[in-house]
């Protein structure tokens, strides 16, 4: 056996009501004066939070929007300087966290994220952003947060629907880092038990929305799932949903969900070994695994339901095509023209 492994020195913190010690972690990283961000769906979350705080927030930027756009973050860059903010704490999802590093990636203000999905950029040091259309990612030790505090509590009212997509979103972290070029025996296992966590809690979802274990447990296994993310590289999944969603605009989590059993059933006999644990969680073989599973808690199957021709196909293809990132199995651009077809028609894939 032969490795390669190094941690992440971001502070996790975890717990039923861990969000209301906020002010205490601001004080441990040395700051005195938090700049609370959100999306404009979370404004009054955000509000309530900096009311909490008192003298230690000196502001809430409601801006943060999906893609990270940079006059978006200009112009939360301009408010953090203006209020004199000595940090950022990030209350949201994906799209939150994404400002807060774009901003730390421009200020080195350090960064307290509380997530509210199961997305896991939290933990990763992986900016993506878009300027004029274009998305381009970066990766730097400079946008990891400082502290992140997972409040399960805070995820109670997050909609079955999107718990569901982002459950899934967070399952494809785990099952792309097992065939990772990079990957090493302690990301495998986190993933196999990130994987775990996530069957067991998502289905309770459908029928108790705010089940307070099944919440827990959905959460713990997103920080997982995403510590995969932020460690190894990921492959011709991550691919193909970074070409949907930065050039076509199809919803993150859901595109995520819709391509996952597809690609990784693509891959399934040329990485059967490193996929086992696909196999184990999930039973079967670990793409028609996936698909029942996607299925069975409600999911979206088709890439159709997001707007999407069969001329888009085309040219996802070219896209997707060029520049591939390192796979166990071979990519060209007619294999993965007929992997769209396949998730566009919502087809069970045939491993
Ligand atoms: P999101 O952050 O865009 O959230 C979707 C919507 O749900 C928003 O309106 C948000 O305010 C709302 N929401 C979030 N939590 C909620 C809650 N608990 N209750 C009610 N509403 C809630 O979605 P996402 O899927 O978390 O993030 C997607 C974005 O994150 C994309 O831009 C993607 O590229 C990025 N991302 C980046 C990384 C990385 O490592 N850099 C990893 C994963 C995702």
């Amino acid at each position: 056996m032969k490795f390669t492994y190094q941690g992440s020195p971001a502070q996790i913190v975890f717990g039923e009501g861990s969000s209301k010690d906020i002010a205490k972690w601001i004080d441990k990283i040395g700051a005195k004066r938090a700049l609370v961000l959100s999306t404009p769906q979370q404004k009054a979350d955000a509000e309530s939070m900096a009311t909490g705080l008192g003298g230690m927030a000196v502001g809430v930027f409601d801006g943060a929007t999906m893609h990270t756009p940079v006059d978006v973050t200009g112009k939360a860059v301009s408010a953090a300087l203006k209020l004199k903010a000595d940090c950022v704490v990030a209350l949201g999802g994906g799209s939150t966290t994404g400002l807060g590093k774009a901003i730390a990636w421009r200020t080195d203000l350090p960064q307290i994220v509380v997530p509210t999905t199961y997305a896991g950029s939290e933990v990763t040091p992986i900016l993506g952003q878009t300027e004029k259309g274009e998305k381009t990612t970066l990766r730097s030790p400079k946008v990891l947060p400082e502290v992140v505090i997972y409040d399960p509590d805070l995820t109670l009212g997050l909609p079955v629907g999107m718990s569901v997509t982002s459950g899934l979103n967070a399952i494809a972290h785990a099952a792309e880092g097992l065939y990772a070029p990079d990957a090493n025996p302690i990301t495998s296992m986190m993933a196999v038990e990130g994987m775990r966590a996530l069957r067991d809690a998502l289905p309770v979802f459908t029928r108790s929305p705010h089940d307070a274990k099944a919440r827990a447990n959905a959460l713990y296994g997103a920080w997982l799932c995403g510590t995969v993310l932020g460690q190894v590289a990921m492959s011709l999944h991550h691919k193909i949903c970074h070409t949907l969603g930065g050039s076509f605009d199809t919803p993150h989590a859901e595109t995520h969900s819709v391509m996952l059993p597809h690609t990784i059933g693509f891959n399934a006999e040329a990485a059967s070994n490193q996929l086992s644990g696909v196999a184990e969680v999930f039973g079967g073989s670990p793409g028609q695994a996936l698909y029942d599973f996607a299925k069975s808690v409600g999911s979206p199957m088709t890439l159709q339901e997001f707007g999407l021709s069969e001329a888009d196909l085309d040219r996802a293809a070219d896209i997707a095509a060029k520049n591939p990132y390192a796979n166990p199995r071979p990519v060209d651009r007619a294999s993965v023209r007929a992997l769209l077809q396949d998730a566009w028609e919502g087809k069970r894939p045939p491993r």
